[in-house]
């Protein structure tokens, strides 16, 4: 049979704008719909404007901490309308980028959201198109439990659209986004406490990294309140919804907050694809099941990234999409290596990490060491700042091999693609111990470890 388009989109994001331009280079007859802004989650309000605001909260901590070093910051104020509407500007411009980039491979951008008709059919604005094969990537969104008050917070998405900022400011969750999202506020000025249900924040990650994290987010002026979870939420005055809020906490105690901000995870976002139309078959949360060539129940539909609930990294999404444009047109089956992606936390301080945590390399039941440090980094003598910063390196002992990496501390995130790279070779100890480090930087403490800097374990 005869389709329209031998490849059909769903969702302009990370991983489908990079399937689509790269399909449409091999000459793929390609569409992709998107209801949208172009770039998906990671562009529009995920991680670029993320970073951006981390760049300007950085600063807040930056104009005390320069006094050590001889600058004077009187009248230092923040307004956070530029600061807001300068990131807009900058994602338009982005926008423009990623339409550009669709266009001049050939790409046909269809706007509107996409729901299957059946397998090789998709809906778009009343309008049906056929394809060879289609593919499901249209992300994630932020899932907030429902309770007594739950409509009076909001998600990451309403973060980087703020009329204002709150003088006083809750975040709830423990993982990724709660953590930068509190750095942020607090870096702005604003009064932040972080409220994290569990007994520490950062669930999966290294526990030193966790408990170290977490003490240097109390130092820089987070209040982080453990084992504390939100019974109900209501207004302050019922005659102005968009004032304060009181949250009424477990444990029984009561607190007013100008925002409340929920990180509490983000799930697939099938919702309005009537998957079911075309036989696709979905799991926990909704997460299209596919296997390792990313095909779902379907035969002709595929899925990638986020909406596929594996590892929701922009970069994994990108680099599925090219096994999978390698599937398609070379004939190789996908052997996507989900092991040692480095990652990087934008808390302030920052996270990288890269490989195994000691919990992880405990649990395979390796025989292993690790080398551990914490410090001042020396721009912290100058500027007063009580902040320190945690090195960790796991080592096999059956071969030498460097199994993991941790670090928290400035430019965290930077350092740990390089060590990504040296474990993904099978870097040893041996080998970064032959490796001459960069002075006077943090990072060179990883290539100087020695027996001194073994933790007892
Ligand atoms: P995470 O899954 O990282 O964290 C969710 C947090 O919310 C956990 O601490 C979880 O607690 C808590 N939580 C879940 N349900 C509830 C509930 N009902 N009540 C109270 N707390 C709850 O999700 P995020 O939203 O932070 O981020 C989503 C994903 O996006 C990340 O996992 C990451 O892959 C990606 N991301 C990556 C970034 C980066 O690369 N820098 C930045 C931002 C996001 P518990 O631990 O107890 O389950």
């Amino acid at each position: 049979m005869a389709y329209q388009y031998d490849l059909f989109v769903i969702g302009a994001g990370s991983g489908g704008v990079r399937a689509s331009r790269v399909a449409a280079s091999k000459a793929y007859k390609v569409a992709v719909a998107e209801g949208s802004a172009l770039g998906g989650t990671c562009v529009n309000i995920g991680c670029v404007p993320k970073k951006l605001f981390v760049y300007g909260s950085e600063y807040g901590h930056g104009f005390s901490e320069a006094a050590g070093f001889g600058w004077k910051h009187e009248g230092v104020s923040f307004d956070w309308s530029v600061l807001r509407d300068n990131k807009t500007k900058e994602i338009e411009r982005l926008n423009v980028i990623y339409g550009n980039l669709l266009g001049n491979a050939g790409v046909e951008v269809i706007s509107g959201y996409a729901k299957f008709v059946d397998a090789h059919t998709v809906e778009v604005a009343g309008q049906t198109y056929t394809a060879e094969r289609i593919l499901i990537a249209v992300g994630a969104k932020p899932f907030i439990p429902e309770f007594t008050g739950s409509d009076l917070v909001v998600s990451s998405n309403e973060m980087f659209y703020l009329d204002s900022l709150p003088e006083k400011a809750l975040v709830v969750g423990g993982g990724y986004i709660a953590v930068e999202f509190a750095g942020i506020l607090n870096g702005l000025g604003v009064d932040t406490s972080l409220a994290y249900r569990g007994d520490q924040l950062l669930r999966g990650f290294d526990e030193d990294v966790r408990a170290f994290a977490s003490e240097e987010y109390v130092k820089s002026g987070i209040d982080v309140r453990l084992n504390t979870d939100v019974a109900s939420i209501e207004l302050a005055d019922k005659a102005d919804p968009a004032g304060k809020r009181i949250v009424h906490f477990k444990d029984g105690s009561s607190e007013e907050f100008g925002l409340i901000l929920y990180a509490t995870g983000r799930v697939p976002n099938v919702a309005s694809l009537a998957l079911d139309k075309a036989g696709v078959e979905t799991g926990k949360n909704g997460a299209v099941i596919v296997d390792s060539n990313f095909v779902s129940s379907a035969p002709s539909v595929f899925a990638l990234g986020d909406v596929t609930d594996r590892i929701q990294l922009t970069p994994v999404a990108i680099k599925e999409a090219m096994a999978l444009i390698d599937f398609w047109f070379e004939g190789k089956a996908v052997d996507f290596d989900y092991d040692n992606i480095p990652t990087a936390v934008f808390s302030q301080p920052s996270i990288g990490t890269v490989g195994l945590t000691e919990q992880e390399a405990d649990a395979r039941g390796l025989d292993f060491r690790v080398y551990q440090t914490d410090f001042r980094a020396m721009k912290h003598t100058l500027s007063g700042a009580q902040t320190r910063s945690l090195m960790k390196l796991l080592v096999n002992n059956a071969d030498d091999k460097v199994i993991g990496a941790h670090m928290v501390g400035d430019y965290a995130g930077e350092i740990i693609q390089g060590l990504g790279i040296a474990i993904k070779a099978g870097a040893t100890k041996a080998d970064f111990d032959a490796t001459v480090g960069v002075h006077p930087t943090s990072a060179e403490e990883f290539v100087t470890f020695s027996a001194g800097a073994l933790k007892k374990r």
